[in-house]
């Protein structure tokens, strides 16, 4: 099933519900993380927002061959985690907002998102699967110099200004999308692309991923895990490129959809 978040044009209500096409959608009954179904009422989309509020958003870096490659970066051992904080979380349509503080070094990076479903703790390779509701579009939008030099060390700095974590539009459930580590995915800048690739390039599959990160720890309902870029960022590039006011990006994954946000710069606050 396509699930999409939304503002509900009549009711003005958040809803869930079934896309149907880009104005409408049928109301989904009950709750996503447990029972649900798609009723037979269909209604107006005001606006799209992100599929979920995160219960958590867990990332990780460098789970791409090439990507691991451009950055100089050795291969890593185990998968390497860090957090964005959910004050990030952005919806599809909306504008990634430069930081006063980072105007020259905001990047993109595209990725697939696996939405958790249910409790899940000590998790085996060979049933990790079984705990994802489903997959969606996220832009891991990254400040190079915070997350290198101005955040300590620790790259969670970087990656969770506001509006740093775009997602969307829909959620496509996990019963669609047998293979995850078999999708194409690109990111396209003002209509070039930039990043190209496959989810086959991951160093870590998903369901290494969903093992790893379970060990001794409850993945909640609702866990968004960001599973890493692949190559073409633009802090690699020669020249670097950087996202600036005016930009419009998009990523891109086959069978799981397009998000795509325009670029502003901040408002001064007075
Ligand atoms: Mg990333």
């Amino acid at each position: 099933m396509n699930i999409i978040r939304f503002l509900d044009a009549s009711s003005g209500k958040i809803q869930y519900g079934e896309r149907l096409d880009e104005r409408s959608a049928r109301l989904i009954e009950g709750d996503i993380f447990a029972v649900y179904e798609a009723t037979d009422h269909i209604v107006e989309i005001a606006k799209l927002l992100a599929p979920l509020p995160p219960a958590n958003i867990l990332c990780i870096g460098l789970n791409y061959r090439h990507h691991a490659k451009e950055t100089g970066a050795q291969l890593p051992k185990h998968p390497v985690l860090f957090i964005k904080t959910t004050n990030a979380l952005h919806n599809p349509g909306d504008p990634i907002i430069i930081p006063e503080v980072a105007p020259n070094e905001v990047d993109y990076e595209c990725e697939l998102a696996i939405v958790i479903g249910k409790p899940a703790k000590n998790v085996c390779r060979s049933n990790a699967l079984e705990y994802v509701l489903g997959y969606t579009c996220a832009n891991d939008i990254s400040a190079r110099r915070w997350q290198k030099h101005g955040g300590g060390g620790q790259w969670c700095r970087g990656k969770s200004f506001d509006t740093f974590c775009p997602l969307g539009p829909s959620l496509i459930t996990a019963d669609e999308i047998p293979n995850p580590n078999n999708l194409k995915i690109r990111t396209i800048l003002n209509g070039e692309t930039m990043q190209d690739s496959t989810t086959a390039d991951m160093i870590f599959d998903i369901p290494a991923l969903i093992q790893f990160l379970s060990q001794g720890t409850t993945l909640l309902p609702g866990t968004v895990i960001l599973t890493g870029t692949p190559q073409g960022v633009g802090f690699a590039r020669t020249p670097p490129v950087f996202l600036k006011p005016g930009d419009e990006i998009t990523v891109e994954i086959e069978h799981i959809g397009k998000l795509t946000n325009p670029v502003q710069e901040a408002i001064p606050s007075s």
